[in-house]
Order: C-alpha cells, then sequence, then structure tokens
C-alpha cells in the first residue's frame, strides 16, 4: 500500500483531485488531501502522513508556486516522490524536466497514478507506465506515450470527497460540484481543447458521457452523506446533446429536485432547451461571448457563434428566468478600445445579470497563442513562465492598453449600469488606481455570491482568502 498525498492551497474542490483519490483507495492505497492555507502547519501533517507520493494539480501560471513549494517540502521527506499533474504537464510536458519535479502526468491521470502507487518504490517499474514523464537516478527523463481515453466513464468510482470535506469550509458549501461528461467537440482558438484532442487523436472517442442513473446516484450519495443545497455541473458545455439531455433532466427532477447550475452553449440553446433547464429546477447558467464583436469572436476566437444567436438564447433564459452569466474577454487581437466596449454594449444589450470579463491571457501552444506570435502582439520567445497566476493580471503597456485594463475593472458596473456608459468612457482614460481595483472586486463579489448561492459574509470571506493567497506568494497552487 502506498501513502499517496495530494497538497493545494487554494480553498476549492478539485474534481481531478477527488477522482484520483477514489481510484487510488479503490486499489487499496492510502490518501490525504492538504489545503495548505487551511492547516497550521501542513509540512508536519505531511511529514506525519509519511507519504511515497506527493501530488499536486497544476494549472500553468501557478507552476512557479508549486516548484517552489517542492523545494521547501524535500529536504523533509526525501524519500517521497514529488509528481505533478493537471494542465500544466499536459500542456507543456518539456518544463517538466528543468522543474522541481519527479514524476509528472500527462493527460488523464486515473490509470497512470493509480500504477505509479503500485509500482512505488521501483523506479525501473515506474519509468515504463504510460501517461508518466519520469525523472531517473541519472536525472535523465523518460516520456512515455499517453495511454487511451478512459471510455465507459460509468466504470469509474465515484470522485471521493472525504479529503475535501475533512475540512468544513468545504463540506459545509450547500453548492457541490459535479462532471456528468468529459471533452468538448469545439474548436476555440484560446481554450485548450482542440490542443488535448490533438494529444489524444486515435486514443479513443474525446467526448464522453455518463449516464443518468450513475451521476443522480452520485448526487443522492453526496446529499445523504455530506447534505446538499444546490448542484454545480461543471461539464463544458452541459447541454451538447438534446436526447441526453431530456432523459437526465426528467430523472434529475424525480429523483434529485434540487437547484442547479450548468455551463451551456448560446447557439446550443433553444426554446425547449431553455424549457427543460428551467423545468428541472436550473437557477442559472453561464454562457461565453468573449468578445462584442462578431468578427474578432468568430475568426480571431473560432468561437462559431452570431450575435443574433447570443441575443435569442438571452431572451429564452430571460422569459424562463433564468440568470446567466457572461464570461468576455478584452484585450483580444485586433481590438481596440472602441471594439472593447461592444462587449459591454452587448452584454448591456442581453441584460447580463452577472458578466464577467478577463484579460487575455494566450497560453502559449494555444492557436491564438501562435496567431500572436506570428503578427507580433506577443514576442516570439513569450512562455510559459511569461504567464500569470491569475486571469486578472497583466502588464499595462500604452494608453489604449491601459484604458482596456481600467475597463476590465469596471466592466460589471458598465454592463450592469448602462447610463455609466459616457462616465466610464472618460473614466477608463484615467492611470489604472486603487479605486477602479475596489469598484472591481466589489463586482466580482457580486458575481461570486450570486452564482455561488453564498451570502455576503461567506463570499467576503472568499475574497479575504483570494486577496490573502495572492499576497503571500503569488498564485494558487
Ligand atoms: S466551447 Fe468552451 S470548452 Fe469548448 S472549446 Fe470552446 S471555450 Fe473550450
Amino acid at each position: 500500500m502506498a501513502k499517496v498525498a495530494f497538497l493545494q492551497r487554494g480553498i476549492y474542490e478539485n474534481l481531478g483531485v477527488m477522482q484520483l483519490s477514489s481510484v487510488l483507495k479503490q486499489g487499496g492505497h492510502a490518501v490525504l488531501v492538504l489545503i495548505e492555507s487551511l492547516e497550521k502547519d501542513a509540512a508536519q501533517a505531511l511529514a506525519a502522513f509519511g507519504p511515497d507520493l506527493v501530488c499536486f494539480s497544476v494549472l500553468t501560471g501557478s507552476h512557479r508556486a508549486v516548484h517552489e513549494t517542492i523545494d521547501r517540502l524535500r529536504p523533509s521527506l526525501p524519500d517521497a516522490l514529488f509528481v505533478i499533474g493537471g494542465p500544466h504537464p499536459t500542456y507543456f510536458p518539456e518544463t517538466v524536466e528543468s522543474a522541481a519535479v519527479d514524476v509528472a502526468c500527462v493527460g488523464e491521470g486515473e490509470g497512470a497514478v493509480l500504477d505509479l502507487a503500485n509500482a512505488v518504490p521501483d523506479r525501473e517499474r515506474i519509468r515504463s507506465i504510460p501517461n508518466l514523464i519520469v525523472r531517473g537516478e541519472d536525472g535523465r527523463f523518460s516520456r512515455n506515450a499517453v495511454r487511451p481515453l478512459v471510455p465507459d466513464l460509468d466504470r469509474l468510482p465515484f470522485p471521493d470527497r472525504e479529503g475535501y470535506y475533512r475540512y468544513p469550509v468545504l463540506r459545509q458549501a450547500r453548492r457541490k460540484t459535479f462532471l456528468t461528461t468529459r471533452g468538448c467537440p469545439y474548436n476555440c482558438s484560446f481554450c485548450f481543447n482542440h490542443q488535448y484532442r490533438r494529444l489524444y487523436r486515435g486514443k479513443g472517442k474525446y467526448v464522453r458521457a455518463r449516464s443518468a442513473d450513475n451521476i443522480i446516484r452520485e448526487i443522492l450519495e453526496v446529499k445523504e452523506k455530506y447534505g446538499l443545497g444546490s448542484v454545480f455541473i461543471q461539464d463544458d458545455t452541459f447541454i451538447l446533446d438534446k436526447v441526453r439531455l431530456r432523459d437526465f433532466l426528467e430523472q434529475y427532477a424525480e429523483q434529485v429536485g434540487l437547484p442547479f447550475t450548468c455551463l451551456v452553449r448560446a447557439d446550443l440553446t433553444d426554446e425547449e432547451t431553455a424549457q427543460l433547464l428551467k423545468g428541472a429546477g436550473c437557477v442559472g447558467v453561464q454562457f461565453g461571448i468573449e468578445s462584442g464583436d462578431e468578427g474578432i469572436r468568430n475568426q480571431v476566437l473560432r468561437k462559431n457563434l452570431t450575435d443574433e444567436q447570443i441575443v435569442a438564447a438571452a431572451a429564452l433564459f430571460k422569459k424562463q428566468r433564468i440568470p446567466f452569466k457572461t464570461y468576455n474577454m478584452l484585450g483580444l487581437p485586433g481590438e481596440d478600445l472602441a471594439g472593447a466596449f461592444r462587449t459591454v454594449a452587448l452584454n448591456a444589450r442581453i441584460r447580463a445579470d452577472l458578466p464577467w470579463a478577463s484579460i487575455l491571457v494566450p497560453y502559449p501552444r494555444t492557436d491564438i497563442a501562435e496567431e500572436m506570435k506570428r503578427t507580433g502582439r506577443i514576442s516570439a520567445d513569450y512562455d510559459v513562465d511569461d504567464i500569470s497566476s491569475t486571469f486578472f493580471d497583466t502588464k499595462p503597456g500604452d494608453r489604449e492598453e491601459r484604458a482596456i485594463l481600467n475597463l476590465q475593472r469596471l466592466f460589471f458596473w458598465a454592463v450592469r449600469f448602462p447610463v455609466l456608459t459616457p462616465l466610464i468612457k472618460r473614466l477608463v482614460r484615467l492611470p489604472p488606481n486603487p479605486i477602479f481595483d475596489l469598484l472591481f472586486y466589489l463586482g466580482q463579489l457580486h458575481v461570486y455570491r450570486v452564482s455561488e448561492n453564498v451570502d455576503w459574509g461567506a463570499a467576503l470571506r472568499m475574497g479575504w482568502n483570494f486577496v490573502r493567497l495572492n499576497m503571500r506568494r503569488g498564485g494558487r497552487a
């Protein structure tokens, strides 16, 4: 039996970690989930557990903080292997070789992490496990091919929530997260799905769905065990398959009946979809607009979505009284300040309840980053280490860029109170300042409070944790 620890700084539940934990426990291994910021002394708790493997799920941007954490912990755990998985090693496997890690897991981790735990401490066995990049005794890395995608999601055990829910703040959260599908068939240039599909070409069906029965059993089990006030379905696009949606929502309404929120696409939303969602208890949807400029949205971002479809979907959600959150990006290639205000205008036109805008983070290797390098928008040597750890950071450049950065700070207010637009058009010309930051965080707190269905107290606690974590070492691990 191996002892496997998962370590993170941010206070959130990670379904990927929960899924690995359940597979490991089913395989007879011991698992500890540690949230550093909720522990008095995480290093001591880790040492007391005595892990064989210390694992991190890593987003690009937070990778530097994880590497620092590994450097800090390694002296007290000389026999443990430090393992990273998640998006960062999946999309930037070559960066592993310059990092402090022993093993990196690429792609879906269930099979690989179980094989790894079974093989510990035999490094020779570990070196040939598919999906893993492994540092040898000589310091050289072996890189193995990925295994096929998990073909039948129903065969996986339910995510093990115990590790997270031993923390009251997560156990007591009314809203808990579930995943009913994996993969997205769209091809947006700023999103990693196209890269993930390339990685798995010829390795099985990319978009996979769990059966209604399987999902409902999991939800009911969580409700029974931990209590549940509402359900967040975290699928990239929950409404992809209308037949499945109808079947699932009918059973969900009958057997679960709890309010839920989900992610949709505007172009897949028709009258029946909105009615089905409402009828089953949907209390909020989220969808991407990305840009108010249809040309940028479709030619640069490849979102494949017209203004007309966005307006029609919004009207259907308004009709059904389903509040909606929109995702938008500013600072896009080809976008000037007037273009950024067109994004405000479209959100205001559809009366977005929870408008959200970030500054574009062009992740290296995405098609959009390559295009931006080609056109000189970012430098040819732009790489993972240029990426910041939050969606909001940016390096203000010229006056136009600074104005767009200011607009991102004021986006919520500009959309929700269009009457302020003339004033905001003047304000964004001022230098970035703490008042804009404060207004931004107030807007985000409101969005968080409503979309998470929590009171102001919980929202303020979350805000404080976010600030605290970012002040301490920059970024989350
Ligand atoms: S629809 Fe959403 S999840 Fe799918 S590729 Fe586009 S941005 Fe990514």
